[in-house]
């Protein structure tokens, strides 16, 4: 089976090895104090900044999910409230969260076909405005050039991204936020289990005025253990080593991300020619390059997702609201050209 599922997707091939090497080194069983594991854990860290390219002066700290990084946000880096701009099923949970801790923050709603416009985005009154850079419900992105600008309308605000299914697939301006995050079992294809938190200098400000305390994962005393390549609590250290691996193994993020959206426009010229299934998304400028979400009658779209897994690859269900009249694909770096040329020769046959 090949899973083109977006998250948790096919994890890369090596894994196998890699988790066989960690039993044999000893790592399942290293203590999370101990020299070892803060080795480990800098040269992690050193890895993901070489690698994505995050600035120097950013800080790295590892969460157990993107839904934990959403309610460590909310808990040491709001002083009043949020603005959460979204159009998909992902940027409303982002919204939800935070709100059930604080009950000012304002949601503001797109269409999934709208191209933002940062002009129009001014939020005077909010201390932090979070967007979902890749909603993978709907197959849609924000580029760098807007999560720029709106940081740009908003001096008095930090800007916080989820970047859960486009982090380790595409190049993204770190330096045009306050703080990024992503699980890994999107495009590192990697086991669920762990995410990667990225703060600018203004965010650690924020979260030192702020000095937020009181959970075992306030951002405060996660920075404090960090700074000592360590974790507040037993961390996922399989997950730290095999993201190491893997980090090791990948070239730098400019050059994966010309194979991605390579793809990504072989994958919409493949779809441009037949019938059956058209992209949620018409707006060529707000599609994603990490996920395709693709609409159809849901009959169809359910043969298509059965035949599917008869051939050996599963397909991404719909998401929330487009759960049975939509499919997704995952364009993920740990997928082969030959894998994905397989799968277009499946869905030749039945489209
Ligand atoms: C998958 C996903 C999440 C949730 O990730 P978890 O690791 O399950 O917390 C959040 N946001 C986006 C955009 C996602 O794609």
């Amino acid at each position: 089976m090949i899973s083109f599922y977006p998250g948790p997707s096919k994890v890369y091939d090596e894994m196998s090895a890699y988790m066989q090497d960690a039993h044999k080194q000893g790592v399942l069983s290293i203590n999370h104090r101990s020299d070892e594991f803060m080795s480990l854990c800098s040269e992690t860290i050193s890895l993901l900044k070489q690698k994505l390219f995050i600035p120097a002066n950013y800080t790295v700290l590892f969460t157990t999910s993107a839904t934990e990084c959403w309610e460590i946000i909310a808990q040491s880096l709001i002083q009043e409230k949020s603005s959460h701009i979204y159009n998909g099923a992902f940027g409303e949970k982002w919204f939800q969260y935070t709100h059930r801790l604080n009950a000012k923050t304002e949601s503001y709603g797109f269409q999934s076909d709208e191209l933002l416009n940062p002009r129009k985005l001014i939020f005077s009154d909010s201390d932090l405005i979070c967007v979902t850079q890749n909603e993978t419900s709907n197959g849609t992105q924000v580029s760098n050039a807007i999560i720029g600008g709106i940081r740009k309308k908003n001096s008095q605000a930090l800007v916080a991204v989820d970047a859960t299914s486009s982090m380790g697939g595409i190049e993204l301006q770190f330096k045009n936020a306050d703080v990024w995050f992503a699980s890994v079992q999107k495009c590192f294809g990697l086991p669920a289990g762990l995410a990667i938190m990225v703060c600018s200098p203004s965010a650690i400000q924020r979260m030192n005025l702020i000095n937020e305390r009181a959970h075992y994962n306030s951002l405060v005393l996660m920075k404090e253990m960090i700074e000592k390549y360590q974790t507040m609590c037993t961390p996922n250290v399989l997950s730290i080593y095999l993201l190491n691996r893997v980090l090791k193994k990948v070239k730098t993020i400019d050059a994966v991300h010309e194979v991605l959206t390579k793809r990504t426009r072989n994958w919409r010229k493949f779809f441009s020619k037949q019938n059956t299934l058209q992209l949620l998304t018409k707006n060529d400028r707000v599609l994603s390059d990490t996920v395709l979400c693709m609409q159809g009658n849901a009959s169809i779209i359910q043969q298509i997702k059965t035949e599917a897994r008869k051939a050996g690859f599963v397909l991404g269900e719909g998401y929330g609201e487009f759960k049975s009249t939509t499919l997704r694909i995952a364009n993920f770096p740990a997928l082969k050209d030959k894998e994905i040329k397989s799968l277009k020769d499946f869905l030749k046959k039945i489209l």
